[in-house]
């Protein structure tokens, strides 16, 4: 569906072809343009879990959807576990898994020259995140990320998060880290006093982070619940 918007950008950097596209995770909003891609002459590089799911149907139990296989051209024809890496005009690309985060496909892209780093959606910058637990995500995965994340960059990283203002940087992800920490502690203390995930909602635990985090599709209850599932 962003096939124009892509096209066009494409466009301005120049004729030649796509030869690699890179899927961070297998979720379709980061992954719909596997097909027409792959039929431009895309190779797609993906780590195996997210190949995995882009091959199956996927229940999203959050979403209450049921995602249908993807086309064979759609399918990551090259896959790893842990780490990969590229040389693709002069450029030095590294791939690594995050381990369960997100979902459990999630990889960081490092463009090393640029200092660049790419973290898909294990960072939502300035909102709430979603969590798919459906696909082996949880909050405990998300933190463990950032905290990757962080320890990658240096003080003047370009850091590229899969949703929000779309360039970023360790500061603000430190940020992010720390509301996803503090979020996490207090959904835990009330679950562990026996609250019931209606009743943790209903007492706020998000409050001190509303104002700032709270404005987008994940509202403070919905991000409450899939924290509350984790702990
Ligand atoms: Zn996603």
């Amino acid at each position: 569906m962003s096939r124009p918007q892509v096209t066009r950008a494409l466009a301005e950097l120049g004729a030649e072809p796509v030869t690699h596209l890179i899927n961070t995770h297998w979720h379709f909003d980061h992954a719909d343009g596997n097909d027409w891609l792959h039929s431009a002459g895309a190779k797609i590089i993906a780590q195996e879990n997210t190949s995995k799911h882009l091959a199956g149907i996927q229940r999203v139990e959050d979403w209450d959807y049921n995602f249908l296989p993807s086309p064979a051209g759609a399918i990551p024809s090259e896959v790893f576990a842990r780490e990969h890496s590229l040389k693709l005009n002069g450029a030095s690309i590294g791939l690594k898994y995050y381990g369960p985060a997100h979902t459990d496909g999630d990889i960081s892209v490092t463009f090393a020259e640029a200092n660049v780093l790419h973290v898909g959606d294990t960072y939502w910058n300035g909102i709430y995140p979603f969590i798919d637990y459906s696909t082996g995500g949880s909050i405990d995965g998300m933190i463990a990320a950032c905290n990757a994340s962080l320890a990658a960059a240096t003080s003047d990283s370009i850091i590229i998060p899969g949703h929000g203002k779309p360039v970023s940087n360790k500061t603000e992800l430190q940020e992010f880290r720390d509301m996803l920490a503090a979020i996490r502690d207090n959904v835990a203390k009330l679950k562990k006093q026996g609250r019931t995930r209606d009743e943790t909602v209903a007492a706020k635990p998000t409050a001190a982070f509303d104002a700032k985090w709270g404005q987008f599709v994940i509202d403070p209850g919905f991000f409450t619940r899939l924290v509350y599932e984790g702990v």
